[in-house]
């Protein structure tokens, strides 16, 4: 099985990567994502992966942090030249995400087209690369969808919109483009039937597992810090709504994410 989204590079594995990687092999695990949000968490997702076989790295700037860049080109460059190392799979996260966080600002107009210009930056990197997107979408779905799928008009891109929550139309346009779907550990919490129900809209063949930990912890360890281990939880969900058995959907959520990100 393959963990196609986690952050071992984020403060909350601080000196406990080795162990958790160790847990995540003991239950099966074959592969990791270590996905950046910004350069220096992109840096440490090489850094571990450069050290564990077994994890890979994805390099990207978040919507969320948008605020925080002065100069687009030099992110645009410092990206470019992280996936020269050969350890890097993906680019992301990346993506639009108009949620209103606590603790910080609104989203006014100009923060709007701040993520869109950051977010094009990514789509040039990955089609001049041709490596596959991780896209982070929240509260933006028509905006994002709106921005792809214009830029793919004359380009082809690939990649996983993850975390994925929306309606069924919103999948169906996101499958049409030829993207896959990731499920996390919210699948199991009670409330949230939604994402159950589009768990079964999802063709087993473009559906791939992810953890996001530390966050997205599945019950039965809701609230407790999230690690890869737990991706069994989530698996042994989507078996459930799939009205199949878990090493099935092991098995073909790693194959999944081999083919998408030529692992
Ligand atoms: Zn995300
Ligand atoms: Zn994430």
């Amino acid at each position: 099985m393959i963990d196609t989204h986690c952050h071992l590079n984020f403060k909350a594995f601080d000196g406990d990567v080795d162990s958790v990687v160790r847990r995540f092999t003991q239950k099966g695990g074959e592969g990791l994502i270590v996905v950046g949000a910004k350069i220096n968490s992109s840096e440490k997702a090489i850094e571990i992966s450069n050290r564990q076989s077994i994890c890979y790295a994805a390099v990207g700037y978040h919507p969320h942090h948008v605020n925080e860049i002065t100069n687009f080109e030099e992110i645009e460059i410092q990206l470019e030249s992280l996936i020269r190392n050969p350890k890097v799979v993906a680019i992301g996260e990346t993506g639009i995400d108009f949620h209103h966080y606590n603790n910080y600002p609104a989203i006014d107009l100009e923060n709007k087209n701040r993520q869109k210009q950051l977010f094009e930056i990514h789509l040039n990197i990955a089609n001049r690369n041709k490596l596959p997107l991780i896209i982070h979408c929240r509260d933006a779905q028509q905006e994002l969808m709106q921005f792809l799928s214009n830029f793919m008009k004359d380009k082809c891109l690939t990649g996983v919109f993850h975390c994925f929550d929306g309606d069924k139309d919103y999948l169906k346009s996101v499958l049409a483009l030829g993207f896959y779907i990731g499920f996390d550990g919210n699948i199991t919490y009670k409330a949230n039937s939604h994402l159950r129900d589009l768990v079964s809209q999802t063709p087993l063949e473009r559906l791939v597992v992810e953890t996001d930990s530390p966050y997205l912890t599945p019950i039965p360890f809701r609230g407790q810090r999230n690690e890869p281990s737990y991706i069994t939880y989530t698996i042994d969900c989507i078996a459930q709504i799939k009205n199949t058995i878990s090493e099935d959907i092991r098995k073909i959520t790693m194959n999944n994410a081999k083919e998408l990100f030529n692992l």
